[in-house]
């Protein structure tokens, strides 16, 4: 741990404020510099700051949970949720209704030219809409049950604690985040992104697998891949119906027009179904928190919180490091990077110094750190596992486990690790 060399006083209040080389110098008394580019110097302006930005998306479920409490709360049917259900299957019908229609015009105008062809037409057009089952493709490395039975057996009792089914494949990754989706018929996959699962302790490994997990047992992904493929079908619909700029011709004019209102109504309900499917996403983060807590501890699940304040940080060293890699590769004595990449991202987190830790802390209330785009503000996710309370861990990853998962893991690592620079 790097020792604060030098004192400087804050310009503002008077505080001594430590420096520590390659940091941010900011003051703990009044948060000056805390975050120059939010901070409104002198005005006291970061409380004025926070209610303008009070009417983001997702304060008001936290407000809503913050007064129920999420404890043992689990997801269930909002109007937002059923309204974006009730949609995708309308979108999901029109396209069997075509497939019904085009089949008995294939049937019944058997002969007649015409009906033959409308009804070819329309059943073709099905088979561009249909609803898909997303396939698990892609270059990245997969672990099935016989690659790595420790990491299951961690992942099965994870699901077995909120009775869900576990998942039938783990997709490594580079990425800082982590994520779960379904393929095929039923499957379920976990997206395991080593820059984050690597920098983590085991108990927040564990509070990750819960949040993760936790979106299955809510039937989030149920709900994701539903109006997801709707959203996907309505998509083509708009580009279909889009009219072309008119070409002159008296005969294209018609065409417009007639295409005039399925296009809007494509359009209307594309956007409709955006809004409702958005709408509903921070009220399953929280959940999915509240089920990390119960699984890995509360604690453990706000320590992982607070290590996704720092994804900007682990991603830029991320790619340091590969770019400098990738430098060195070309020479006889290189490092084995692909062994020692991971590791050493573990270091980089593990020096930051603990006045930092808290500077990021003051920041993410500030500048509302997200986790990515569809994650509610971090700040508000770790207040509502304060509110929550300590709780005692129901899985426990213990370092002789860890280290049996972390050897299970080390092929595909090193895979990931060679294309990290090819793959970010
Ligand atoms: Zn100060
Ligand atoms: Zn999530």
């Amino acid at each position: 741990m790097p020792e604060a060399t030098t004192e400087q006083v804050c310009p503002q209040c008077g505080t001594g404020m430590p420096v520590h080389e390659g940091y941010r110098v900011w003051c703990a008394g009044c948060d000056w510099n805390v975050a120059p580019e939010l901070f409104v110097y002198g005005a006291g302006g970061t409380a004025e700051r926070r209610r303008d930005f009070a009417g983001r998306h997702g304060t008001a479920t936290f407000e809503e949970l913050a007064r129920e409490g999420t404890q043992g709360l689990r997801a269930r049917l909002t109007p937002s949720s059923v309204l974006a259900g009730v949609l995708a299957l309308l979108v999901h019908g029109l396209s069997f209704v075509l497939l019904g229609v085009g089949a008995w015009l294939l049937v019944a105008g058997w002969g007649n030219p015409f009906a033959v062809a409308f009804g070819a037409l329309l059943v073709l057009t099905f088979l561009v809409l249909r609803p898909r089952f997303p396939r698990l493709g892609g270059t990245a490395p997969q672990l099935g049950r016989a690659d790595a039975p420790r990491l299951f057996a961690l992942v099965d009792s994870v699901a077995a604690e909120m009775d869900t089914r576990s998942v039938d494949a783990i997709v490594v990754e580079p990425y800082v985040n982590a994520a779960v989706t379904t393929y095929g018929l039923r499957r379920r996959v976990l997206h395991l992104g080593l820059g984050l699962w690597a920098v983590l302790t085991p108990q927040q490994k564990v509070a990750l697998l819960g949040h993760e997990l936790g979106h299955f047992a809510n039937g989030d992904t149920r709900h994701g891949s539903l109006v997801g493929s709707a959203l996907h079908t309505l998509r083509l619909w708009v580009a279909v119906l889009t009219p072309d700029p008119w070409d002159g011709r008296l005969t294209h004019l018609l065409v417009i027009g007639m295409m005039r209102i399925p296009y809007y109504a494509a359009q209307s309900g594309l956007t409709l179904l955006e809004k409702v499917s958005l709408r509903g996403l921070p009220r399953r983060e929280y959940l999915a928190d509240d089920l990390a807590a119960e699984v890995a501890s509360a604690e453990a699940a706000r320590d992982l919180m607070e290590t996704l304040l720092h994804a900007d940080r682990i991603d830029s060293e991320l790619r340091r490091l590969s770019n400098e890699a990738a430098a060195f590769a070309s020479r006889q004595d290189a490092p084995r990077m692909d062994e020692t990449l991971w590791p050493r991202l573990a270091e980089h987190l593990a020096s930051v110094p603990p006045r930092e830790r808290e500077r990021l802390r003051r920041v993410s209330a500030l500048d509302w750190h997200q986790q990515d785009s569809t994650h509610p503000p971090t700040h508000l996710r770790i207040e509502l596992l304060d509110r929550r309370g300590p709780s005692v861990a129901k899985v426990v990853l213990d370092e002789r486990t860890e280290s049996a998962v972390e050897r299970e893991l080390r092929p595909a690592a090193k895979k990931v690790a060679r294309t990290v620079a090819r793959d970010m």
